[in-house]
């Protein structure tokens, strides 16, 4: 598999004229979204975090958000069909059509035919799954601690990543929350959703997995994970 051809690396530098489809993979905590906000910004494509997405629509009250809320306030996963229909509406929107960068999506074995589906039937193909290798006693810790913005959705850690003013977003002013489910009690739920869920995609992609050791310098992680991508 080839994630970049010879002739679209030749077209120009690594960035926008590349087309890649890429999943991210890995426990609640590893750091899909920050990875993917990387990634996003390397190869200039979106980064669909189906997290945001759902809970965007929470908070506009939509159909979907009224549907989504208590799944999301419990750490239990919204049913396929919901889920699937939110991404495949979004999936087609324009800024999709130079691939993407999908977070969170899918978590099922459903999920991931129903994506396998959607893009067989439109001629696509995922160029990659990263899979985010971090231990759960380092989950836990990275969750309770996570702070969201409430605008941008950019992603904080008390220590580890703190924002310049305690409380409020560096990229655009707004407050930070604390989600309701990195509350300690769901973490746990969450984790063992994870493993019954989603890990088994793990074998499920495996021809296409990208594994990364999550845990370490954010920097260093990310670049190991572009040259693994590139290598491809
Ligand atoms: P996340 O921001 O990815 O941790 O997602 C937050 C919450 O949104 C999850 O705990 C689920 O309740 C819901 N959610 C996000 N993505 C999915 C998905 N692919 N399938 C089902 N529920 C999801």
């Amino acid at each position: 598999m080839k994630v970049f051809s010879g002739a679209r690396r030749e077209a120009g530098s690594r960035g926008g004229e590349d087309k890649v489809r890429l999943v991210m993979l890995g426990p609640p905590g590893s750091g899909k979204g920050t990875q993917g906000e990387k990634l996003s910004d390397r190869y200039k494509i979106p980064l669909l975090s189906s997290g945001d997405i759902l809970r965007a629509a929470v908070r506009a009250g939509t159909e979907v958000g009224k549907k989504a809320e208590a799944y999301l306030s419990r750490g239990e996963l919204v049913p396929d069909g919901v889920i699937v229909d939110v991404m495949t509406v979004r999936l087609k929107e324009a800024d999709c059509k130079n691939g993407y960068i999908l977070d969170g999506f899918p978590r099922t074995a459903g999920q991931a035919n129903a994506l396998g589906g959607f893009l067989k039937n439109n001629g696509l193909k995922l160029d990659a799954v990263v899979n985010l290798i971090v231990a759960d006693s380092e989950l836990v810790g990275r969750l309770s601690a996570r702070r969201q913005c409430s605008k941008c959705s950019a992603v904080y850690h008390l220590q580890f990543r703190p924002s310049a003013k305690q409380g409020v977003c560096d990229k655009c002013g707004s407050a930070l929350y604390q989600r309701d489910d990195d509350k300690e009690e769901t973490i746990k739920n969450r984790l063992t959703l994870y493993k019954k869920e989603t890990a088994p995609l793990i074998d499920y992609y495996k021809g296409m997995l990208i594994n990364i050791e999550g845990k370490g310098n954010g920097s260093e992680i990310f670049e190991r994970i572009c040259s693994l991508i590139e290598r491809k």
